[in-house]
């Protein structure tokens, strides 16, 4: 650790403060993170922690989920330009016509989504438990928000109801191409290929397996193959490197996402000493938002 890294990890315990750290933040803001996780393991974290503060090392979003969970905590978002694009690609307002237009349909809202869309919405899900929360609706036709490419993944498992998708998807993962995994493939033709299923179709069906961050993770762990291709924000290869050690990953060319490495120490040490930035949401977004994300955490992961 260097001499920042130490001070913030002071800071930490003097303020009575947890850092909850997303798989694709920055190696050494990895390194200070009490948890890393994928969208799903930082909600139920944030659920349970019994500090006092958390500083949200992730985009907006996951932020406000924090803040959902623990109204009565400070939640601190160090850097406000770490916002993700594919939740901006929806708002509330707009969600409304599509309900109006599919009366009785619920709503499932990835939880890439501002809090207000929450709030319209019936249950959330990640992408570690997408399929599984659509499986256990018991209603022929479902609205889908905002990844169409979620939720093309997701319709291959349930091709009994029918889906109706929002234009959303995540620039960071349509920019990991056919071309790119196959030549990769070529070039290491042992290696396993996986990939995130917020990436497009025709990607998704030349890799190997498509899992949620976490479900990488587990999978390098357990698996007798050495070498992988990793369709994925780059900097997850800091976190499998590290915790699946002898394992060679290979990152697949221009998945980076800008917003998550928005995020640096210096912000994140200032954002402990001036107490900034504060996640404030209205009390009944609030309450409304709570139900999908609970009802989420209590279905619980598919992988
Ligand atoms: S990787 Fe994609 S979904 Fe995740 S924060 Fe970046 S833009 Fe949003």
């Amino acid at each position: 650790m260097n001499d920042l890294q130490r001070s913030i990890v002071e800071l930490k315990r003097e303020k009575d403060a947890i850092i909850l750290g997303h798989n694709y933040q920055r190696k050494e803001v990895q390194e200070i993170s009490d948890f890393l996780g994928d969208s799903y393991g930082l909600s139920v974290q944030a659920s349970r922690t019994a500090a006092k503060i958390i500083v949200f090392c992730g985009v907006d979003f996951m932020a406000e989920s924090a803040k959902i969970l623990n109204p009565e905590k400070v939640v601190l978002h160090p850097n406000l330009r770490a916002r993700c694009p594919m939740a901006a690609m929806v708002d509330a307002a707009s969600l409304k016509e599509l309900k109006a237009q599919h009366p009785g349909a619920p709503v499932v809202s990835y939880v890439n989504t501002s809090a207000e869309v929450k709030a319209e919405s019936d249950i959330c899900c990640t992408s570690a438990n997408a399929v599984k929360i659509v499986q256990s609706l018991p209603d022929k036709k479902i609205i889908f928000v905002p990844d169409t490419n979620l939720g093309l993944y997701v319709q291959r498992f349930v091709k009994d109801k029918e889906m109706v998708f929002w234009p959303g998807y995540c620039p960071t993962h349509v920019n990991i191409t056919r071309e790119n995994l196959e030549r990769l493939k070529e070039e290491h033709p042992e290696a396993e290929v996986l990939v995130h299923p917020e990436c497009t179709p025709d990607v998704i069906d030349v890799a190997d397996h498509a899992y949620s961050t976490e479900g990488i993770l587990r999978h390098v762990q357990t698996s007798s193959k050495k070498e992988f291709i990793i369709g994925t924000e780059e900097n997850m290869i800091h976190r499998l490197s590290k915790e699946a050690p002898g394992k060679i990953f290979y990152a697949v060319p221009n998945a980076t996402c800008p917003s998550m490495r928005e995020i640096a120490l210096e912000d994140v040490r200032d954002s402990l000493v001036k107490m900034q930035y504060r996640i404030e949401l209205p009390d009944d977004i609030i309450i409304r938002a709570r139900v999908p994300l609970e009802r989420m955490i209590r279905a619980g992961r598919q992988e």
